[in-house]
């Protein structure tokens, strides 16, 4: 059997638009957004109201800061506070197609609409075509996963079948007999796939029919991408959302970063201030989707990551969001620095003799104190490490060397001990 080209093309045509385009494009999905939103939502409207921003207020993209950032976990409670889940909605419950219920707990609308998730151009991006039979592995009770990833293959011209989570050895029995060529799920879920496949005697690429995999939900070390890509001969992507907007971004076949969604304006801010950061660093991801029936406007997603807009190969000219380096709430801040733990993983990486790390922050007598513990059975250089550590996290920690196996097997990369009263 010959194999589809799944590397090459794009679905839309809004993908590739230029520079000015692109600028152009965000400029009127916003605007017409927050008119739309402040006109139909009441939770937007008293938002804007109070800090004193109207639509036409906004003239330029960079006129998105003066909206107030809305955190996830106040999804919670404004859920709560009234009819339309609490304003946030522009309609009512009833007209909508589907309402799940997410862990929070938060309720996620899904409207009548075509793609209204977003992800079919980052499937055909990942590799999947017409006629592919897929296998979705996500849960199909209550959370949006398992349907919403139905969506694209639809869209994309696919047959479906709707394993959901679980029962493995059937699953790899439907794989075999309807020649699966397309999993949806997590990257943990397929490797168990494979080793269960692999205990029973299957010869994953002879046996099986894969060609390409969807993954998210978890972290996606590139690691776990070779060893599956090997086993399994297939092409395998990862995309980035939540089930408040669904899609956010998804890689392409050059594994570039995550291309962002252009039914999405995605901004890289400060932790605190909410402000904007400039492309390349490190900030938390927040994320407008032109989604006029759920307008979460500038909704903070508590990831970090970074913008990288150099071009990419495969002609795709939104920008990319970098890895997913790490959470805001793992982060903190010592001594007036935001200390990620991605960045302390990276200075720690060039000691090979370092086994572990954990830093301990504590605060007696109101002033921060940092103290980086390491594993290693010998340690001499310490000048090197304070120099390299000042260097790119710009503090000096107090260093205490222990024995491998002395920190306990499940730690916080960085264990913050502060009081504050
Ligand atoms: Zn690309």
């Amino acid at each position: 059997m010959t194999r589809k080209d799944r590397t090459e093309g794009i679905y839309s045509r809004r993908e590739v638009l230029d520079e000015s385009e692109r600028r152009q494009y965000y400029q009127i999905h916003l605007k017409d957004l927050l008119t739309y939103a402040y006109r139909y939502s009441e939770d937007v409207k008293k938002r804007f109201d109070r800090a004193q921003f109207s639509p036409d207020k906004f003239k330029v993209l960079n006129d998105l800061k003066h909206i107030p950032i809305i955190k996830k976990k106040e999804l919670i409670f404004l859920q709560t506070m009234g009819p339309r889940l609490g304003g946030l909605l522009t309609k009512d419950l009833g007209e909508l197609r589907r309402i799940f219920l997410s862990p929070g707990p938060i309720f996620d609308p899904e409207d009548r609409v075509d793609d209204y998730w977003g992800w079919t151009e980052g499937f055909y991006a990942t590799g999947f075509r017409p006629g592919d039979v897929n296998m979705i592995t996500f849960n199909y009770h209550l959370t949006p996963a398992g349907l919403m990833f139905e969506e694209p293959l639809r869209n994309l011209g696919c047959a479906v079948i709707p394993a959901g989570p679980g029962n493995t050895n059937t699953q790899l029995d439907i794989m075999q007999k309807l020649r699966v060529t397309g999993f949806i799920g997590t990257p943990s879920y397929l490797m168990h796939l494979a080793q269960k496949g692999e205990e029973a005697g299957l010869n994953l690429r002879k046996d099986l029919y894969l060609e390409v995999a969807f993954v998210t939900g978890e972290k996606f070390p590139e690691k776990l991408r070779n060893t599956l890509e090997k086993k399994f001969d297939i092409i395998m992507r990862q995309g980035y959302g939540t089930a408040d907007v669904g899609s956010i971004g998804y890689e392409c076949f050059h594994k570039n970063g995550l291309h962002v969604s252009n039914r999405v304006f995605a901004e890289i801010c400060h932790p605190d201030t909410g402000i904007p950061l400039k492309d390349g660093e490190v900030g938390e991801i927040v994320v407008t989707a032109f989604n006029k029936t759920y307008p979460l406007i500038r909704l903070s997603t508590g990831d970090l990551s970074y913008i990288d807009r150099a071009p990419c190969p495969c002609g795709r000219s939104s920008p990319r969001l970098g890895n997913i380096v790490g959470r805001v709430d793992t982060t903190a801040r010592i001594k007036g620095m935001f200390v990620y733990p991605h960045q302390v993983e990276q200075v720690m990486a060039s000691f090979e003799e370092i086994k572990r790390w954990q830093i301990e922050v504590t605060n007696p007598g109101g002033i921060d104190e940092i103290v980086l513990f390491i594993e290693a059975s010998q340690f001499k250089r310490e000048n090197e490490l304070f120099h390299t550590f000042r260097e790119r996290i710009g503090l000096r920690p107090e260093l205490k060397v222990v024995a491998p196996g002395s920190l306990p097997a499940q730690i916080r990369p960085i264990e913050d001990k502060r009081k504050w009263d």
